[in-house]
Order: C-alpha cells, then sequence, then structure tokens
C-alpha cells in the first residue's frame, strides 16, 4: 500500500486543501482533501463523497448510478463504431444514428458535470 503521509504531502503540495472532515470507510480515518477542481478525496481511497443528509447521499448514488449506466452505454456505441471501422458492417444512415446516439451521451455527461 502507498505511504499515506507521503501522498498527503503530495496532495498539499499540489494545492490541495486538508478538510477537517475524516474518511468514511471504515478503519481508514484518514483527513480527506480537497482538490483545487472540487473533488474530494481520501490519500489512500481516492474520490469520496461527503453527504450531511440522507437526501444528498440518495441524490450522490442517483448520480452515480447514471454515470456508470452512460460510460457502459458509451462503450457499448464505441465498440459499435469500431466493429463498423473494420467490417464496414453498418449503413451510412446507420453509422450517422449511433453517432448521434453517442453525441447525446456526451451532452447527457457534460450536462450532469456542469450542474
Ligand atoms: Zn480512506
Amino acid at each position: 500500500m502507498e505511504n499515506p503521509v507521503k501522498k498527503m504531502a503530495e496532495l498539499l503540495k499540489g494545492g490541495a486543501t486538508m478538510l477537517a472532515e475524516t474518511c468514511p470507510v471504515q478503519g481508514c480515518n484518514l483527513p480527506l482533501f480537497r482538490l483545487r477542481t472540487g473533488e474530494i478525496l481520501c490519500p489512500i481511497h481516492g474520490k469520496v463523497y461527503i453527504v450531511k443528509t440522507e437526501e444528498e447521499e440518495k441524490r450522490v448514488r442517483e448520480e452515480l448510478t447514471v454515470k456508470t449506466i452512460l460510460n457502459r452505454l458509451e462503450k457499448y456505441v464505441l465498440t459499435i463504431l469500431n466493429t463498423y471501422i473494420e467490417n464496414k458492417t453498418l449503413s451510412t444512415r446507420e453509422l450517422i444514428e449511433w453517432l448521434e446516439v453517442l453525441e447525446r451521451i456526451y451532452r447527457i455527461k457534460n450536462a450532469a458535470r456542469t450542474k
């Protein structure tokens, strides 16, 4: 396992802020760090989410589920497009339709990011 003190020093050097909250992973209890991007990290466990209410937790869970589904969908579409490039099995019309699907996935992802 990586040395957490070393990682903490790296985070601080990189401009991260140490927070009063500690890592929610059981038995960890290391201080959390906020990056300039707003992401919150545990030096060992990586990205974590701080939620103060059950409602907030529900929202974060839903967002993560949406992100997972979109990522899987993106991979699926890319696989299809890749197959098209290799085998030319799709018609141009189908290709355009798949590209539109891909565009929508990216649009939803961007909208979720800027919220
Ligand atoms: Zn942790």
